[in-house]
Parts: C-alpha cells; structure tokens; sequence
C-alpha cells in the first residue's frame, strides 16, 4: 500500500508536520494550501523539502467552486485554476483536487459541467497537470461518487480522473458495491477517513469528527476492499479533519495514521476472494487474561496485599529470586512485584503503586509479536536470569506493558518461576472467579490513539461510545471486547479538567489502569464476606436504591439487600447486572466485584453514581496538584 496523508490531519507548522509524517514511515503527503500559505519559504522549498525527507507530494488541495458556473465566474474559476497550476510546478506536485460545486451560483447543467471538466482537462494537459474530481457530501449537485464518476467517465479525458473519499461516499451510506463500476485507472487517488456515526450536518460531521480507519464506525474494510477489486494501484490518503488531532501530539498523530493505514490494508486483503497475500499475522485472538501484575514499593506492597486479602487474595507464590509474589483467586492471578531493581521499580517510581502489566494468554506468541511489529507497536525487553523465562511483551497504555504467553502454558510459567507457598487458612474467598474487565484512564486527546492500538493488534469489537457524567465534567467511555469475551477493557477520558478520570492522569501522571473488575457468581455472598473481611466499600447514597426500585420495580426484599451491601444494579430485557466497588487503593486503582447474569455491559448509568460517591471522599478523590498519595 502506498502511504500519504494530507497537512491538515496533524498539528505543528508545516516542517515540524512533514518530519513527523516522514518519520512515521508515509510516503507522500498532501499538501494543504493553507498550510502553503502560512509557510515563509516558496512552494518550491516545500516539495525541496518533501523530497528531501524521501517523501513525494502526493496531491495540492483543495480547489472548490469550478464546474457548471455561468461566466464571469467561469472564466474567473479558470484563471485560478491555471495560476494554482504553476504553483503546483513549483511544488514539485502533479494532481490536484477539485471539490464538486457547492456555490449557490453553480448550475443543474450537467452538459455545461461535462464541457466544463473537459475544457479542464486541457488546460491541465497544457500544465501537464492532473485534476481529481472529488464528490462532496455536501456538493450543489453533484453529492455522491455514483455521479461524480459518471461525469469523469463521460468527459474521458487522460488528465481529469476521479477522487474517491470514504468520508463522503461512506457518510451518506452509499454502497461500496458501487465503486466496482469505477476504472482504476481512472480514479486518481482514494482519500481515507473514518467517522463516528453522527446524525449531523454533512459538513460539520467532516470538518470536525473524522478520524483514522479503526477509530470510527465506518465499514471501511468492505469499501477499501471494493477499491482494491478495481485494480488502483495509487495512494491511500488519510485526510482527517480532527478537533482533537489539530491539538494532539505531531508525531503521535502522524504514527497513528500509519498504523491506521496498515490496519485497513490488512483487514481489507483479507475480504478479497482470494484473499491478498497477508503482510501481518491475523488480529491477536485473546484466550484470556493471564495475570496483572502491580509494581509496588515495600510499604505499598503490605498495604495492597492487605486490600487483596480483604478481596479473597491468597498468596499462593513467591518468584525464586525476586521480590515478587503471586496471589490468586478462581482463575485470576495477581502479581505484586517489589523488586529493586528492573522495569516495575521504575514504572513504581515513576507512578506510585499500580498496575505496571497485564499478562494475556494468546493462540501463537510468535505471531502476536510479528502483528504489533508490523504495526510499529515497540517490543520490550528487559535483562532475565538465566533460569528465567523471557515473556515477550510490547509497550501499551501509559507505558505499561503487555505480556503474551501461550495459552495453556501459564501453569509451565508459574511453575518455573515461582515457588509454592502454603495455603493460609485464614481469610474468607470471595468467590471472584476471573477478571471481567480492566478500566484504563488516560488523556482525552490520547483516547482514539489507545483505541486504534486495541482494534489494531486484537481480534476485538468495540462497543458505541458512552458519555458519563462525572460532578465535575463529562467522561467519555468506550469498551473493546474479544469475541469470547474474556478481555475487556474500558477506556475512558474526559476533556473536564476536574473529573475523576482527568484527576487521576494528573495524579498517577499518565494513562493507566484505573480499576479492575472481577466476576463472581454470587454478589451477595461476595458482598458478605467483603464484608466481614473489612474490605472498605464504596458507600451509595439511599435515594439510588428509591430510584432503581422505581425504575427496575424491584421487589422490596432485593432491593434491601442491595442497599445493605451497597450493590448497585442494572438491568436490559431479562439480563441483569450487579456490582459494588471497593474505596481506592493508595488514591489510585479500586476494585470491583461484579455478577452479570445475561448482561454484556458496563453498568454506565450507575457509573454516575459511582463517581459522585467517589467525589465525596478526598482520599479516592484524587485533588489537583495536592500532596502525597493516602
Ligand atoms: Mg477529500
Ligand atoms: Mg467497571
């Protein structure tokens, strides 16, 4: 696939936009002209500089207003156009795009715009000039690539060619099956964006929620794939109109569209009968989380090995040479690692106690790691013992890690490292049978970022974005899911700088794992012995359980028992879902008992309530720039 992404997807001016594209590995770029404009250099330091990076310019843009005009503007159009001509020459770029007509002046004539493109075309040829003709979702008349094409292949001039757009042929839903009609030797370059699935004005659902393929809810495989059935051979061009991108990191912005694009490349080859030869290993397939592992300094350790105790925790194992202990329950094992020396002291330095890895076992090690390479996801590794196992793992949120072991291999692992300890009779279970899902917190403007990390390197859905009202802000919520669901995860950002969530990056400084869930098949003989293991709760305020036995129609006796142990509930149809949370530990990461029966979410409406009764505590609330962690 050949790389290219336009100007105005990333932020910076325009050298510190071009490095960065270059350094992600694009190979061309599309020149915006504004972005021209506000340089002060000429267009011929920019394409010097283009090339310079090893880098083409793959397209000028954009240029509006042509086709079907009554004169003086026809003419006026036309000498516009030749004047961007020779700044084209200049940049050292031969296509340009032209947008259908969206002036009030522009007429229904379809024969004047077929002369008109036409008459285009020779003045390009004059320049030795291409024009792409791109349909926009909002044009006067022409609208939708069916019609855009049929006025390229009418003209039938070498030099006007046809742009296609996944943001205007996938927001007005036309049918990839369409494109099938197109030649690809006549469709000049394909533009690509994703796009949550907005019910908005066509215009500013484009200018300001387009995102990177992965990101959004388009179906962009089946359209890339339709595309690659016509035989086009040219660029794939993000163009992205993002708030969140023009203020996000240049180089972070720029990798991810690479990402991005390497992601549509696989999982288009892959809808094409035969199917493309694949450059990557299928999406990584989750069997389940092996463990979590939480870096912690010697007096952190004893204070969460006291919470894990109240949770039903045994410590089952020591490592043979580290300050490591393993701690279980059901299926679930945790990792609390103090060891002075290696990544998790760092990471403990560094953040506080916390969550530092998550282990997941996975069908082919090896093919996981070849995936996130190909994705320029970074591989880590750090010294091991000689007698020691080195579990490949690659960097994630926040500059934690992921370790892939090899499903049903995981007793092999324990067994090598770790010695045995005996059972401690002492400490009632909980009955938590595995971890239902891992909540991660990180910066609004990184949130698509570890999105398009997730639904790149897995073999996972995601779930439609929530909103969740925090006291002080909105957050923003989103989950991934394997298909057999055993990992989820949930991310989660918010722009407010005073919620919870933005507290806790500010805090914990960075994206990280701010609670974790783990699924009982009995809540209330959970909740009993939580209790009696003096497990501090999340209290919830009464006027929660007067709702819900309004809402839901809860019979009385349940509802007292909800109440009693501070169990939130949620229902959809049948299925039911029941929860209750711990207070946080060290400020930071809290814990969360949940039973579903039949139910597949997350409980958003009673994260609200959840929040708000987190707000009321200063010590898990965490406060702004305040003193040491609690
Ligand atoms: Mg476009
Ligand atoms: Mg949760």
């Amino acid at each position: 696939m050949k790389t290219s992404i336009a100007t105005v997807s990333i932020s910076g001016t325009l050298e510190e936009k071009l490095r960065a594209v270059a350094a992600a590995g694009f190979d061309a770029v599309e020149i915006f002209e504004n972005d021209l404009l506000t340089f002060p250099g000429t267009p011929r330091d920019v394409g010097r500089m283009v090339r310079d990076l090893g880098m083409q310019v793959s397209l000028f843009q954009p240029f509006r207003d042509l086709e079907g005009l009554p004169e003086p503007l026809r003419t006026r159009a036309f000498d516009r156009m030749a004047r961007k001509f020779d700044v084209m020459s200049e940049l050292g770029a031969d296509l340009i795009l032209l947008c259908s007509n969206c002036s009030t002046s522009a007429q229904p004539d379809r024969q004047a715009m077929v002369d008109d493109l036409s008459a285009l075309g020779e003045l390009a040829a004059r320049h030795q000039m291409r024009v792409g003709y791109e349909a926009l979702a909002w044009g006067r008349h022409v609208n939708d690539h069916r019609d855009a094409w049929s006025l390229v292949r009418d003209v039938d001039h070498p030099n006007i060619g046809l742009i296609l757009d996944s943001f205007h042929s996938l927001s007005r839903q036309i049918p990839s099956a369409s494109i099938g009609d197109i030649r690809g030797d006549k469709l000049f370059i394909v533009q690509i964006a994703d796009a949550p699935k907005l019910d908005m004005d066509y215009l500013y659902w484009s200018r300001h929620f387009r995102n990177m393929p992965g990101q959004g809810d388009f179906p962009l495989a089946e359209f890339a794939a339709a595309v690659l059935r016509t035989g086009y051979q040219g660029y794939w061009s993000l163009e992205i109109f993002n708030d969140r991108f023009r203020a996000a990191s240049t180089a972070g912005v720029a990798l991810d569209g690479y990402r991005s694009l390497q992601l549509l490349d696989d999982s288009a080859g892959r809808r094409l009968r035969p199917p493309a030869t694949p450059k990557m290993p299928s999406p990584v397939a989750v069997e389940r989380v092996a463990f979590i592992e939480f870096a912690a300094s010697d007096e952190e350790a004893v204070a969460l090995g006291s919470m894990l105790g109240a949770l039903g925790f045994q410590p089952t194992g020591h490592h043979k040479r580290k300050l490591v202990t393993r701690w279980t329950q059901g299926d679930i094992n945790l990792i609390v690692n103090c060891d002075p020396d290696g990544f998790a002291r760092n990471f403990d330095s560094v953040h506080g106690a916390s969550v530092c890895a998550i282990g997941l076992a996975v069908r082919n090690v090896p093919e996981a790691m070849r995936r996130a390479e190909a994705l320029a996801i970074p591989r880590f590794t750090q010294a091991v013992g000689p007698d020691e196992m080195q579990i490949p793992s690659v960097r994630a949120v926040g500059g934690s890690l992921l370790y892939f072991i090899e499903a049903g291999t995981e007793e092999q692992v324990w067994a090598q490292e770790f010695v045995p300890l005996p059972e401690v009779k002492a400490g009632a279970t909980l009955g938590l049978a595995s971890v239902d899902h891992i909540a991660q917190t990180m910066r609004y403007d990184e949130f698509l970022s570890w999105l398009l990390y997730y639904v790149a390197l897995f073999d996972v859905t995601k779930t439609p974005q929530i909103e969740i009202a925090d006291p002080l802000g909105l957050i923003q919520s989103q989950a991934i899911e394997s298909g057999n669901k055993a990992m989820r995860i949930t991310l989660n950002g918010s722009m407010g700088a005073q919620t919870l969530t933005s507290r806790f990056v500010q805090h914990y400084m960075g994206a990280g794992v701010q609670h974790i869930a783990f699924h009982t098949a009995d809540i209330f003989a959970a909740a009993r012995a939580a209790a009696g293991a003096k497990l501090p709760i999340l209290p919830i305020p009464p006027n929660y359980y007067d709702d819900i036995s309004a809402r839901f129609g809860l019979d009385d006796a349940l509802v007292e028992q909800l109440k009693s142990h501070q169990i939130l509930y949620d229902r959809d149809g049948e299925a039911e879902y029941f929860q209750f949370y711990s207070r946080a530990f060290a400020r930071r990461v809290f814990f969360e008992v949940v039973q579903r029966r039949g139910y597949q979410a997350y409980g958003a409406a009673n994260a609200t309530i959840r929040l708000a009764a987190q707000a009321r505590f200063k010590t898990d609330a965490l406060q702004p720039a305040s003193g040491n962690p609690s």
